[in-house]
């Protein structure tokens, strides 16, 4: 397992589509340990593929936000999809990729995903609140979406000022 450095906003791979997975492999496994080591240690809720430089369909998510505990594993959601939604709610969303920056974005109050875990079954899982926006939020990493992008002109050079670079945390 590696800690890697998290890609950070303007870097152009961001704005990219990432791949769908097509092999469940000792490279996946490890890049998921990595994304999952990644994730921890800078305290998030999510982490997609890109966000550690891999352009693959793939994102981990912290089990506290779905009813566990810390201990328990992270959660792996590859090829994931947004198969249900209901309700419409805004509230400020930051992400690692764009340190300091927190933007009022609407998303669907409840979703489900379905996606494949690393054994290649196929899961669905359904979350309100906080869960059902950090679905939204990484699936829109997959395709190449920041919340940056929700907003235009003054207000997104305004909530760019807030960007902190690495080196300043
Ligand atoms: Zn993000």
């Amino acid at each position: 397992m590696a800690l890697l450095p998290i890609v950070i906003y303007p870097d152009p791979r961001l704005e990219q589509v990432s791949e769908v997975i097509t092999d469940i492999n000792d490279e996946l496994r490890t890049l998921v340990a990595d994304m999952v080591e990644t994730l921890y240690a800078s305290d998030g809720v999510g982490l997609a593929a890109v966000q550690i430089g891999a352009l693959k369909r793939i994102f981990v998510l912290d089990p506290t936000f779905a009813g566990g505990t810390k201990a328990d594993p992270a959660l792996v959601f590859i090829n994931p999809e947004i198969v249900f939604t209901e309700g419409k709610i805004k509230e400020e969303e930051g992400c690692l990729s764009l340190p300091g920056v927190f933007i009022p974005v609407e998303r669907f109050a409840k979703s489900r995903v379905r996606a494949s875990n690393l054994a290649g079954e196929t899961f669905e899982l359904e979350g309100t609140g906080l869960l059902s926006r950090a679905f939204q939020h990484e699936l829109d990493h997959l395709d190449g979406n920041l919340t940056i992008m929700k907003i235009g002109g003054i207000r997104r050079r305004l909530a760019l000022r807030k960007l902190r670079t690495p080196e300043e945390e």
